[in-house]
């Protein structure tokens, strides 16, 4: 299955299905590159990443991190960039971001960045990073006073999404990742099924709907803004447990308050929270905020980057199907989620 993607006047495509990492003349035309995975990823899957690109005759390193949200820090940063510098790689070469989407938000910054913007490919390997992160060329690392509070729209050449390596994806992640497959049927096209177990099928039909938005309104100044549905509740809940919360649990979280406040103000039709909360929990994700450090939620909630510090472009839904986007104060909404919290 492939998907074409045009934005910011780059066009590129996503090649999805089982064992698509080992397709032949997929890397071929690159020289060089340099493969960016976490020490998990690389344990299970870098050699048969490592024996395609030798046989694409592509000379390949690896730069290999610790797991997890850290990856996402200046440190980790500054360590892609030795090891790009290290396998001298240039404008004709390629950095491949081999991982979650930890790690193609760190080593997609890092192309970015590097060298003023050297190719990069992703290779996602969760399912969030298949269906959602991969797509779209939002790049970014946090700073410890903000999730994504520096980063760049920088889109792939290529995404090589094989769904063959989620099979080693622990449980948890697959929920977190549905998070995102369920957000897209509750924003667009209506369908809030987890998939009927052919994953190659519910990534596609996912990244069909998110590469949509990004064509539409690549910089995310207007319609990709309901991409966020869920997410500025989901955020602050992240940050504010330490990043210990996984993503895709604090934007079904985020989804869920999310339809309740809509349908408390009117926004949004009676009954819509009550379907979209089950269907989060028929996934395996949690819908209700339990046990919140209040101080750091609002915290968090006052640092998100999608508002100007008073606002915040709130997605709400009208009817699952069909979001909107309402300027709302920062304030109103933080008290109004954390009305919700047990
Ligand atoms: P992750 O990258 O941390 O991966 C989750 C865990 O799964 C890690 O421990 C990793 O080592 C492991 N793993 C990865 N692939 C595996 C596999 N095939 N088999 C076994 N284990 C595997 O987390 P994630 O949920 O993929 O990504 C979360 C990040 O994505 C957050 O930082 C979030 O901000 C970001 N994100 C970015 C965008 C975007 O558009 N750029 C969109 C959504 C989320």
């Amino acid at each position: 299955m492939r998907i074409s993607v045009n934005a910011d006047n780059r066009e590129y495509s996503v090649q999805i299905g089982p064992g698509m990492i080992k397709e032949e003349g997929l890397f071929t035309g690159f020289r060089n590159a340099a493969v960016v995975t976490d020490e998990t990823v690389a344990k299970l899957h870098l050699d048969t990443l490592m024996a395609a690109l030798e046989r694409a005759k592509v000379r390949a390193s690896s730069i290999i991190l610790p797991p997890g949200e850290e990856i996402k820090s200046r440190d980790r940063l500054f360590d892609i960039y030795s090891g790009l510098a290290d396998s001298l790689i240039g404008p004709s070469d390629a950095v491949i971001a081999f991982g979650g989407g930890t790690v193609g938000d760190a080593a997609g910054f890092a192309a970015a960045t590097y060298r003023r913007g050297v190719p990069l490919v992703h290779c996602p390997t969760t399912l969030l990073a298949q269906a959602d992160s991969s797509i779209g060329g939002k790049v970014a690392i946090d700073h410890p006073r903000g999730k994504n509070l520096i980063g760049a729209f920088y889109q792939p050449v290529l995404v090589v999404t094989d769904t063959a390596l989620l099979s080693t994806l622990p449980k948890e992640h697959l929920s977190s990742g549905m998070a995102e497959v369920i957000k897209c049927g509750a924003i667009s096209s209506g369908d809030l099924s987890a998939g009927d177990g052919d994953l190659a099928h519910t990534v596609y039909r996912t990244a069909m709907i998110k590469a949509g938005y990004v064509q539409a309104d690549p910089r995310d100044t207007g319609i990709r803004r309901e991409l966020n549905f869920g997410h500025t509740i989901g955020h602050a809940l992240e940050r504010a447990s330490g990043f210990a919360l996984l993503h895709g649990f604090g934007v079904s979280m985020g989804m869920a308050a999310m339809a309740r406040i809509g349908q408390d103000m009117g926004l949004t039709e009676p009954g819509t929270a009550e379907r979209l909360i089950s269907a989060l929990c028929a996934a395996g994700l949690p819908t209700q905020m339990e046990n919140v450090d209040r101080d750091a939620f609002r915290a968090a909630m006052l640092m998100d980057k999608k508002g100007d510090g008073e606002t915040v472009n709130a997605v709400f839904l009208k009817r699952i199907g069909q979001a909107a986007v309402a300027a709302m104060p920062i304030g109103e909404l933080c008290d109004r989620a954390l009305g919700l919290c047990r």
